[in-house]
C-alpha cells in the first residue's frame, strides 16, 4: 500500500541502467545490461562471484565509470557526475565506519559533507540512530559495537540525509546466520517505512527471494532474467536461473 502511494508521488527513487557496459582488460565485467528499480521497490542484484554485480553497483554509484551505456536516478542522467552529487545511500559488506570517529560523528558526516549546521547534523544524526535502534551508542566509536551493530550504523549513515535510493552491496555477508536473519528484517522494515528504493548486490539466493520485490540473475556480466521471486521460482527463463536458483538451501 504505502509503495504505491510513493510511486504515485515521484519517480524520484527510480534508477536505471541502460545499454550498460564495463571491461577489465579481456574481463566483460558488465556486458550490456539494463535495468530499472523502480520508486520504492526492492531490486536484488543476484549471481555468483565474478558475475558483475558489485560492477554494476559501483557504476550507479559513481565509482566507476562504464565504457558504455548510461545511468539514471529519478529523471537525471548522471552518468557524467560525481559520486557524492548522484544523492545516492551506500552500505557496503565490512569497512565501512571511519574507525577514528564516534558512532555520532561517523553517521553525521554526510550531512557535515552537505555543509549543513552542526546542530541539526546532530539532531539528524540522532534521529536516524535512532531509527536502527542504537540511541545509547551514539558516544561510543565503532571497534566497540559488535558486526551487526556496526553494520546499524552505517546504514544510520546511509539514510540520515534521506537519500531516494539506497545501494547496498553484500551488506550481511559478514554476519553469522542469525544476526543476519535479524537484519534481513530490519532492513525490509526499514525500506518500508522510508519508502526508499534498494538495490541489494548478493550471493545468497536465500536472502534475494525472502527479501526482494523482484530480482536481477546475472551470470558472467550479463542479464538472465528479472522477475518477482515467484517468477524465477515458477518460471526460470534459462537453465542457468533454474540450476542457480534450485540451489537455495
Ligand atoms: P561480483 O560482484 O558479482 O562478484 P564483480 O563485479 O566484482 O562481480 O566482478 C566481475 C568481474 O570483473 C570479475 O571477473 C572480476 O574479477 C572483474 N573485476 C572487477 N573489478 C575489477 C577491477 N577493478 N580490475 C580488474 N578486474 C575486475
Ligand atoms: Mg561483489
Amino acid at each position: 500500500m504505502a509503495r504505491e502511494i510513493v510511486l504515485g508521488q515521484s519517480d524520484r527513487g527510480r534508477v536505471a541502467v541502460d545499454g550498460l557496459i564495463r571491461h577489465f582488460g579481456s574481463v566483460r565485467a558488465v556486458d550490456g545490461v539494463s535495468l530499472a528499480a523502480e520508486s520504492g521497490e526492492f531490486l536484488a542484484l543476484l549471481g555468483p562471484s565474478g558475475s558483475g554485480k558489485s560492477t554494476i553497483l559501483m557504476c550507479i554509484a559513481g565509482f566507476e565509470t562504464p565504457d558504455a551505456g548510461r545511468v539514471t536516478v529519478g529523471d537525471r542522467d548522471v552518468t557524467a557526475i560525481p559520486p557524492q552529487r548522484r544523492e545516492l545511500g551506500m552500505v557496503f559488506q565490512r569497512y565501512t565506519l571511519f574507525p577514528h570517529m564516534s558512532v555520532l560523528d561517523n553517521i553525521a558526516f554526510p550531512l557535515k559533507m552537505r555543509g549543513v549546521a552542526r546542530a541539526e547534523r546532530e539532531a539528524r544524526a540522532r534521529e536516524a540512530l535512532a531509527t536502527v535502534r542504537l540511541t545509547e551508542y551514539g558516544a561510543r566509536m565503532p571497534a566497540q559495537l559488535s558486526g551487526g551493530q556496526q553494520q546499524r550504523v552505517a546504514l544510520a549513515r546511509a539514510i540520515v540525509y534521506r537519500p531516494p535510493v539506497l545501494l547496498m552491496d553484500e551488506p550481511l555477508s559478514a554476519l553469522d546466520k542469525a544476526l543476519r536473519e535479524e537484519m534481513q528484517l530490519e532492513i525490509k522494515h526499514l525500506q518500508r517505512e522510508l519508502g526508499v528504493t534498494v538495490v541489494f548486490v548478493t550471493h545468497d539466493q536465500t536472502e534475494a527471494l525472502t527479501m526482494a520485490d523482484r530480482i536481477a540473475v546475472l551470470d558472467h556480466g550479463r542479464l538472465c532474467q528479472v522477475g518477482t521471486p515467484r517468477d524465477l521460482y515458477e518460471a526460470p527463463q534459462d537453465p542457468f536461473v533454474a540450476r542457480f536458483i534450485g540451489e537455495t538451501n
